[in-house]
């Protein structure tokens, strides 16, 4: 399977710097091998849907409701998110589980109704720092991964170690493809079979300089980028490391 680049915008984009990176991602991405995704934010969608309409680049969003449609005032829900022009959407991101207390329960309903919907969820995990110092990053990901996922799951999932998102702190290879390897056991114990071709995507400061080594790594099926997204020539100096 190709490898997922994908960017999270995050709340970064208005009208103009978004159709400005989305122009420049449609015309950059000649040679490209591996698939790519952005997530700008939600009044920046349809635009930007707009403009890679027929490009080789898919539109997500960066969160969706449980519901599809009701008295929830503020929220979206996955339908409209696909009316819009989104094909995926990122789910249980670490900002979202600590700044609006996400449970899995929560991420887990967020799946189901996003799949309904039709699109792609790719499921957000990660320890903090504190959790890794204490020896419990697998155990932290285990639980979350048996808590954020219904059965069937259909989706990528993205490891992304709280402390490195943001930090300029990317976690070291050896932790990287030690932290894949579980997720992919837990997968197939999870799903069986269909386990094995869920994308594990690493996301925590990602850079041009660094992404090849990391996306070499077994079970790295691509990246979530949030900072170097936001830059054309970054993003796409990362993809091309993908395959
Ligand atoms: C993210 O927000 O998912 C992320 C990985 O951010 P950054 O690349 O800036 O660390």
């Amino acid at each position: 399977m190709r490898q997922l680049i994908a960017g999270n915008w995050k709340m970064h984009g208005l009208a103009a710097d978004a159709a400005a990176l989305a122009e420049a991602l449609r015309d950059g991405v000649g040679g490209i091998g591996c698939e790519l995704l952005v997530c700008p934010p939600f009044t920046r969608i349809e635009p930007v849907a707009r403009i890679l309409a027929g490009s080789p680049v898919a539109v997500g969003g960066q969160d969706c409701h449980p519901e599809t449609e009701g008295a929830h005032t503020g929220d979206i829900s996955p339908t409209m998110l696909a009316d819009a022009g989104a094909s995926w959407v990122i789910l249980g991101h670490s900002e979202r589980r600590q700044n609006h207390g996400e449970t899995d329960e929560l991420v887990r309903n967020k799946v189901l109704a996003a799949t309904a919907a039709g699109l792609t969820p790719i499921v957000c995990v990660g320890e903090t720092d504190e959790q890794r110092m204490g020896g419990r990053e697998t155990e932290v990901v285990g639980w979350q991964l048996e808590g954020s996922l219904p059965k069937p799951f259909t989706g990528a999932i993205a490891y992304e170690p709280v402390w490195a998102i943001g930090t300029g702190r990317t976690c070291a290879d050896s932790d990287v493809t030690t932290m894949h390897a579980f997720i992919r056991e837990e997968m197939e114990r999870q799903f069986g079979e269909a386990g094995r071709g869920v994308r594990i995507l690493y996301g925590g400061s990602v850079r041009p300089a660094n992404a090849a080594a990391l996306l070499a790594l077994p079970e790295v099926g691509g990246a979530l980028v949030g900072g170097a997204s936001l830059k054309a020539a970054e993003f796409l100096a990362i993809a091309r490391a993908g395959k």
